[in-house]
């Protein structure tokens, strides 16, 4: 299958344009290894002009009124719908997902800013009670100013969706700093936007050096808030830029998420569930689930059921409609799994299903499964991000409880059980932004989408996700 792959540029100010130095970034394709095509790179001067863009922007678009940004906002999620086929199309090619994944992500993106669209319609402020007669006391809720977003390869349209919904819903414009390795699909994200009637300035695109870029815009003073999604190290350090210049800011970060299956659970659920969840995006996920942690009776039944479940599945470019898992986005992971695993198996780990790359052109690995990791096993404590089950035995609730909660994330968490006071506790004692029991839950827009302690704070989804754009301001009036 040929698909055209377009060269991308930056979006400012209303204007499709090249970087003003004309520099430019190649764009690979992660299933071949080739380059496709290429993507401006913003100097000083462009990102100087995003900023004034989107000062101005800014003012246009709090004066615009709710149903307004709700109506252009709906037209452009039609858009985003009716182009899904053909967006897909340019995600795969630049982040290698399989045709089928992309789609999902693109017709999801839509639902996202229907969803942040109607919320804008329910921002309510509140009328309080005065103490004296002839006073009237409002707190009312108004757009935090232009932001400024950063978002990874993992899921090119996903990621910004979130962030840019609730900022253009809440009346806020936006500065986008999208992804370098995956710039098309994002672009033509913006230009359902652009296509729907966004004023000038409101939206910009850019992309360059993400250091400098979030450097730069961080303590500018034209921006107002900032969110980010990516590695916790990253995010520890623009949450300590952004506390320093007093900017409101939202942190999605790593995780390393368990997996729990417990004696009195419906195994082949669990196993069909967590393997899909485990596999889709080549594990590339913040929310993937990582540390298996099976109870002793049905450990041998589950460590059996994912091994046969990874080594079945069909790795092959994301643009062969067989494909149930593409290439890993970045060839830098690869030697970094094998780095982990060699380092689990070095200390007694076995691996069961794949554990190696496969050939040499683009960035293929095999989905993996590995046994026993100790604790103190490298895999067990950094984040994989990639197709690597670990799958380790436990026997009392407690146990498992503290091994949940040993690592540093909080993000995800997923668990198999019949027993409601098994499923009541784990809500209750694991200490992750999200549980999911039973089922994978996670990630619409209408729920808490934020993780705890060292992955962030802040929530992407659910009634409380619009509030993060807002600011509350009180006025009290006295009858003149
Ligand atoms: P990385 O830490 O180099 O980059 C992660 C993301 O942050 C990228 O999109 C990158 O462009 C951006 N980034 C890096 N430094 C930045 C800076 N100073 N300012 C602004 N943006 C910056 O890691 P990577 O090799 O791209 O990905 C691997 C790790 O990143 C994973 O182990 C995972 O923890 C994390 N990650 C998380 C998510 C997520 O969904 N939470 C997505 C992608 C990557």
């Amino acid at each position: 299958m040929s698909i055209p792959y377009p060269n991308t540029k930056l979006f400012i100010d209303g204007q499709w344009r090249d970087a003003s130095d004309g520099r430019t970034i190649e764009v690979g394709d992660p299933a071949t290894g080739m380059t496709i095509g290429n993507v401006a790179h913003a100097s000083r001067g462009d990102l100087d002009d995003a900023l004034a863009a989107a000062d101005k922007g800014s003012r246009i678009w709090a004066a615009t009124g709710a149903f307004d940004r709700y109506k252009l906002m709906r037209k452009a999620a039609e858009l985003l719908r009716s182009r899904a086929d053909t967006i897909a199309g340019i995600m795969t090619l630049e982040q290698g997902k399989p045709l089928a994944e992309a789609r999902s992500e693109t017709m999801g993106g839509a639902d996202t800013i229907d969803w942040f669209a109607e919320e804008a319609r329910r921002a309510y402020g509140q009328i309080i009670p005065a103490r004296m007669g002839g006073v009237s006391q409002f707190a009312i809720k108004l757009p935090v100013g232009p932001v400024a977003a950063f978002t990874p390869w993992n899921f090119p349209i996903n990621q910004i969706v979130r962030k840019l919904s609730a900022a253009i819903a809440a009346g806020c414009s936006i500065i986008v700093k999208a992804p370098e390795e995956t710039p098309a699909s994002p672009a033509e994200l913006i230009r359902c936007f652009i296509d729907a009637g966004i004023p000038a300035g409101v939206v910009n695109l850019v992309y360059g050096v993400p250091s400098e870029i979030s450097e730069y815009l961080i303590p500018h003073p034209v921006i107002r808030k900032i969110s980010f999604t990516g590695s916790t190290p990253v995010g520890k350090h623009l949450a300590s830029l952004a506390g320093l210049h007093m900017k409101r800011a939202t942190m999605e970060l790593g995780g390393h998420a368990p997996a729990i299956v417990f004696d009195d659970a419906d195994v082949a659920k669990a196993i069909k569930v967590l393997s899909a969840s485990k596999y889709r995006n080549a594990g590339q996920v913040c929310i993937s689930p990582t540390r298996f942690l099976i109870q002793d009776g049905v450990y041998d039944q589950f460590l059996d059921g994912i091994t046969s479940a990874a080594r079945a599945i069909k790795v092959g470019s994301g643009l062969d409609p067989e494909s149930q898992m593409g290439p890993l986005a970045n060839e830098r992971r690869i030697p970094a799994i094998e780095g982990l695993l060699a380092d689990a198996v070095s200390r007694g780990a076995e691996v069961t299903a794949g554990g190696r790359r496969i050939g040499n052109v683009g960035n293929f690995f095999e989905p993996t499964v590995v046994a026993n990791a100790p604790t103190d096993s490298r895999i067990m404590n950094e984040e994989p991000f990639g197709p690597v089950a670990i799958v380790n035995r436990f026997s009392s609730l407690d146990e498992v409880v503290d091994e949940a909660n040993r690592l540093p994330f909080g993000l995800a968490s997923y668990a198999f059980t019949r027993s409601a006071e098994t499923i009541r506790a784990l809500g209750l004692r694991i200490d992750a932004g999200m549980t999911t029991i039973n089922h994978n839950g996670l990630a619409l827009p209408e729920v808490p989408f934020g993780g705890v302690r060292d992955s962030g704070y802040g929530t992407e989804g659910g009634s409380e996700a619009i509030e993060a754009y807002l600011v509350t301001k009180y006025v009290t009036e006295m009858a003149a």
